[in-house]
């Protein structure tokens, strides 16, 4: 498989040294624009609008910790003008894509927020916070920029609107997590850490920051420990994942499930109903709430 991957990438390389290479996009051309994750692929689309065209590379349903690209999404990659990624170590296979054939910006979109760190790990899931979604937002309205001066000005226009989204989604959630009676609430993986940290909860999880995991069995009794001891009610699993380990919490303890969506990807059927990051965060609050109240 490696071999095939260098292969490939050896005859990207090829044709494009045979003197196809890529021009500066011409101001009637649109900025071909790749993200790795949805919520990137959402602002990138919110701020470039109809001047840049944007593909999202991970498709929906899949875990995005574990996923790697194929060689026709290399392939894809190399006719980009900006690659937008996560960073934090979610996405760093993106890294070896870069090729000397391709003049593609590489962007990474969690730049100047403060991570939470874990021994030597990094929590990615900065997104699920929307005090984070408004940096990641204005560093992607920068990328823009940065590969496409000449709509500098309308890039500008789509992020301030954005930005206003954002920032009531921002007071939604302070004002209503601000006002519930528990502070702490219990999930699969570790995916709100930086919602926790940043609206003054506390996250308890099954498993660590990898929702690729297999619990095991002293993971789950402490959690249902947890549950006896602070009278939960409820406990939330994901859209994406078996929700078996749950369920058994839920069984042992007598809590209701409900859903919150971690937003790595969004379905088809998601997509279909005109959902987008900011319904499906605010719907994540409205579960939220329901939960600590
Ligand atoms: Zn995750």
């Amino acid at each position: 498989m490696k071999r095939l991957i260098i292969l490939i990438l050896l005859v990207i390389l090829t044709f494009s040294a045979m003197g196809c290479g890529r021009q500066p996009a011409a101001d009637t051309d649109k900025t071909i624009v790749y993200t790795t994750i949805y919520p990137l692929y959402f602002m990138a689309k919110e701020i470039g609008g109809d001047r840049i065209d944007v593909t999202n590379i991970i498709p929906a349903g899949v875990s995005v910790h574990e996923w790697e690209p194929g060689t026709r999404d290399i392939a894809n990659l190399s006719k980009a003008d900006l690659i937008i990624y996560l960073g934090m170590d979610l996405d760093s296979w993106i890294l070896k894509t870069q090729s000397s054939s391709s003049q593609a910006v590489y962007y990474e979109a969690s730049k100047n927020i403060k991570p939470i760190e874990e021994g030597n790990t990094v929590n990615p899931h900065i997104w699920l916070s929307p005090k984070n979604a408004l940096i990641m937002a204005d560093n992607i309205k920068e990328a823009l920029i940065s590969v496409d001066e000449s709509n500098g000005e309308y890039f500008e226009q789509n992020y301030k609107m954005l930005a206003q989204r954002l920032s009531e989604l921002d007071k939604r959630y302070s004002e209503t997590l601000s006002n519930v009676s528990k502070k702490s609430f219990v999930v699969y993986h570790k995916a709100f850490s930086y919602l926790a940290r940043d609206y003054g909860l506390e996250e308890i999880s099954v498993i660590g920051l990898n929702d690729e995991q297999e619990p095991s069995l002293a993971q789950i009794s402490r959690v249902i420990d947890y549950c006896k001891a602070n009278d939960i009610k409820y406990i939330f699993t994901e859209p994406l994942v078996t929700p078996k380990p749950m369920q058994t919490i839920a069984d042992e303890t007598g809590a209701q499930i409900l859903t919150l969506n971690p937003l790595g990807g969004l379905t088809e059927e998601e997509e279909k109903n005109g959902e987008d990051y900011i319904s499906i965060m605010q719907e994540n609050l409205k579960n939220l709430q329901k939960a600590l109240e």
